[in-house]
């Protein structure tokens, strides 16, 4: 064997070797980024004011007031509706781990009461319809506040009050984004009276699924002139009588749309349309939890848009 192909051989080897090196090295730097960024992450995460909310509605505005410095909880999951929740071992786990507890109130999420005293939590506990005088259905306030943008300033205030007491340094920030978001809420109210103009005044007529349009109808000028379930609570039965007086109503004011709901199922609707003697739609809107994320009411203002959309559809059709 002559030296030089030996010395290829050799040459050849410590390449392999020097580049198995910088293969380890690679790795490493990799674990040790992956480390660094774990570690940074941590920290942000422990930086951020830990929020607990009940519903996501409510949630998407806590996270408009409270930006990247505010790390959201929801209770419920898209979909989920608040009036029936069942609360799981995980929300004690949520609650006693928050500093901040943002509750509805008006008797929509009761059920986080006994939550918040069994989980031990020191959070400060809030309640955004704080200072909204509620319509009423006999003793029951009617908790479908969010419905009119009007009233989510109130929901904003508060939330921004809350948020600079219990994290004071960043409480100019907080009231900037108040700002911000309370003034997108009135372009949206601008802009549903807008869209809304569009309907003729005897278009205005609704019939929902549940109660829950009576905030929204007051503040646009619509009339709820039935609802399927005759009730601010959607886990009350219809009766047979309630179901057949809705019939005759819907034929004889030419309802062309019934609007149901994300968080409920839609059979009695569809039922009722069946038995009219004209076409009527059934137009699924999002009432009591935005959609999943990436779906088309993730946020409180596509939430409002898409309603509208779809009620101005289902009227004019
Ligand atoms: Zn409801």
């Amino acid at each position: 064997m002559c030296w030089a192909a030996l010395r290829q051989k050799d040459s050849g080897l410590s390449s392999r070797y020097r580049l198995w090196g910088v293969v380890v090295i690679c790795c490493l730097g990799l674990v040790a980024l992956s480390v660094v960024t774990r570690q940074k992450k941590a920290t942000t995460d422990t930086d951020r004011l830990q929020v607990v909310v009940t519903t996501n509605i409510v949630g998407d505005i806590v996270q408009q007031v409270g930006g990247d410095h505010v790390q959201v909880h929801s209770l419920l999951r898209p979909g989920a509706d608040p009036h029936t929740y069942h609360p799981v071992p995980a929300d004690l786990q949520k609650i006693a781990g928050a500093q901040l507890v943002v509750l509805h109130g008006l008797g929509l999420d009761d059920w986080a009461g006994r939550l918040i005293d069994s989980s031990g939590t020191k959070a400060r506990v809030i309640t955004v319809t704080e200072g909204i005088t509620p319509l009423m259905d006999g003793d029951h306030p009617d908790p479908h506040c969010w419905m009119d943008p009007n009233l989510v300033k109130l929901y904003v205030r508060n939330i921004s009050d809350a948020l600079r007491s219990v994290d004071a340094p960043r409480a100019q920030i907080y009231s900037e984004n108040a700002s911000r978001f309370t003034k997108e809420l009135e372009e949206l109210d601008a802009w549903v009276r807008a869209r809304i103009a569009s309907l003729p005044e005897e278009r205005r007529k609704l019939v929902t699924n549940h109660d829950s349009f009576a905030y929204f109808a007051r503040r646009y000028g619509f009339k709820v002139i039935g609802t399927v379930i005759p009730s601010l609570n959607p886990e009350a039965e219809p009766s047979a009588r309630h179901l057949s007086s809705l019939v005759d109503t819907v034929r004889k004011e030419g309802v062309r749309a019934i609007f149901t709901e994300d968080t409920m199922p839609q059979a009695l609707a569809e039922t009722i349309a069946s038995q009219t003697d004209h076409p009527v739609r059934i137009m699924p809107l999002y009432t009591g939890s935005l959609s999943e994320a990436g779906g088309v009411a993730d946020t409180y203002l596509k939430f409002i848009r898409y309603n509208v959309e779809a009620i101005v559809d289902g009227l004019l059709s």
